[in-house]
């Protein structure tokens, strides 16, 4: 025996640290899981204040539309009302069941769960804070051959009057009551989503943008349609401005702007980015490397600069995505503990990275920009298709999608598919496959339509 209580320890629960536990594990090494939440943590940020609870309320949020819609469609009746403690109770219970299938996943896997919050004593010692019987503080400590940090991130909002009065997403989901007024800051992922998914479930939402467009990093004409589709749908949408101050009154939090204007509001969201989850860990006492906001630094084996010590996910912050973390974990895995057998170790890969942002209409994307690829000093061909959906000839509703390639002129390789549209993730998933087999445009233009739809556009640019 080695002198280890496991052959390797993973802190945190989520989406890299299960997955990364879950395999070391079925390749016989002994291992050990601590989640500072208990069992109800197990799935991390994208199991229960993320992807999971994130993307029901967005199909709860498209109901409304959808029935508005289908009165084109010859169906008519009462407008149906949200019940919002029925849904939040739903959703509360799916997840409490995605709960106990990850601790089932784990167990049967072989690895040793523990409760508490983890802290490293040195390269191969990890204190776990729990709770005695008695409930008094108590600790218990155990050595690892290698440990791995998958603590993920948590929510960054910056300083102001009136911080006390916002809210961040991880209080979003179970806001009560279901604010008749919401104020929404920032302009990435999250802002995002939760305002369009409010808006579709019937609250007044103003969005706060700093910057002059929303989505930064995503193409720019992705951009201007998504915030159009978003305005036309009611989205009150501010762009360079930002808030000096939030006060309480009795008639809701009072939001007052940069302009002199002050909106007033029932809840203020704040999603201004998340901060890797690094306090208390004891990585400066270590010396373990760390970069911007605390991120740890780490080699393409995610090995830190201690070198029993690893880490992936959120807290290393390549990219905070769960089939990043869950890809980072695989790769960390197959170089501890080697590959499956017949296969080649995998490798975390940060080109292409497929990704959706859930609004309604939604967001999906692969490859480089037009922005990005024109950085790279290539002559470029655009194709692209802006249309209304065939859905909405009958419903009536003036919502427009758009479809676009940003192809290399002189290989034909397709860059970049981007598309604002109904159901853009699903679509925007098997372009990928395409993108990462180097497809041109002459292989798009070779493939055949499925016919009538929306990703056919695809297919058929010219
Ligand atoms: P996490 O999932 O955050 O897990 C970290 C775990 O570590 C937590 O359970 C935490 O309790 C535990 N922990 C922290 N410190 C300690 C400690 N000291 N001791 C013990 N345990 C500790 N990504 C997508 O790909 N698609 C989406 O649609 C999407 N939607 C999102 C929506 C929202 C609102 C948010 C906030 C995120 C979303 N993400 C989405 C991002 C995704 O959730 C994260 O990238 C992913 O969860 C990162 O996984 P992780 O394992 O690094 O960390
Ligand atoms: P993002 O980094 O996507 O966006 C943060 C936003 O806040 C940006 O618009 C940024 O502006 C703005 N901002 C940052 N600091 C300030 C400040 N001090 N004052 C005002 N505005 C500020 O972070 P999110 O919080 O939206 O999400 C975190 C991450 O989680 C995402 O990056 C993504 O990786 C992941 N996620 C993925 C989802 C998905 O896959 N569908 C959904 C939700 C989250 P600027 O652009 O000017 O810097």
């Amino acid at each position: 025996m080695s002198g280890f209580d496991f052959d390797l320890l993973v802190i945190g629960g989520g989406s890299g640290g299960v997955r990364a536990a879950r395999m070391a594990a079925q390749r016989g090494a002994r291992v050990a899981l601590v989640e500072a939440q208990g069992r109800s943590g197990l799935g991390g940020t994208c199991v229960n204040v993320g992807c999971i609870p994130k993307k029901l309320y967005h199909y709860a949020a498209h109901y409304a539309e959808a029935a508005e819609e289908a009165r084109g469609y010859g169906w008519h009746g009462p407008a149906p009302a949200l019940d919002w403690g029925e849904l939040k109770r739903r959703r509360a219970a799916e997840i409490a069941r995605l709960n106990g299938v990850y601790e089932t996943l784990l167990r049967n896997a072989g690895v040793t769960l523990l409760e508490g919050w983890a802290r490293l004593l040195d390269g191969h010692t990890v204190q776990v804070a729990t709770l005695n019987a008695d409930g008094s503080p108590g600790h218990q400590t155990w050595r690892a051959e290698r440990i791995l940090i998958a603590t993920g991130g948590t929510p960054y909002v910056p300083h102001f009057q009136g911080r006390e009065h916002v809210i961040t997403s991880n209080e979003v989901f179970d806001l009560e009551p279901l604010p008749a007024r919401l104020v929404v800051v920032g302009g990435g992922y999250i802002a995002c989503e939760f305002a369009s998914i409010f808006l579709g479930l019937g609250v007044r939402v103003t969005q706060l943008y700093r910057g002059e467009q929303i989505l930064r990093g995503f193409d720019d004409e992705v951009r201007h349609f998504l915030a159009d589709e978003l305005r036309k749908k009611g989205l009150d949408l501010r762009l360079q401005t930002g808030v000096v101050a939030v006060r309480r009154h009795d008639d809701g939090l009072h939001v007052q702007l940069e302009d002199g204007a002050t909106v007033v509001a029932d809840a203020v969201l704040y999603a201004t980015g998340r901060v890797p989850n690094v306090a208390g860990l004891g990585l400066e006492q270590l010396g373990v490397a760390q970069g911007a906001q605390g991120a740890i630094v780490v080699d393409e084996h995610f090995r830190t600069n201690v070198p029993s010590v690893y880490a992936v996910g959120d807290v290393v912050a390549r990219a905070q995505l769960t089939p990043v973390a869950l890809a980072e974990a695989m790769a960390v895995v197959d170089h501890l503990f080697g590959p499956p057998a017949g296969a080649a170790p995998r490798q975390a890969r940060y080109d292409l990275i497929p990704t959706a942002v859930f609004t309604l209409p939604s967001v999906g994307t692969v490859g480089l920009t037009e922005a990005q690829a024109r950085q790279q000093g290539r002559r470029l061909r655009i194709y692209r298709s802006a249309f209304r959906p065939l859905r909405h000839t009958l419903s009536g509703r003036d919502e427009r999608a758009l479809v676009k390639l940003v192809v290399d002129d002189a290989s034909d390789q397709v860059l970049g598919a981007h598309m604002v549209g109904p159901e853009a993730g699903e679509i925007v998933q098997g372009f990928a496959v395409a993108l990462r087999c180097g497809a041109t445009k002459a292989q798009f233009d070779a493939t055949l339509g499925i016919h009538p739809t929306l990703a056919e556009e695809f297919v058929t640019l010219r």
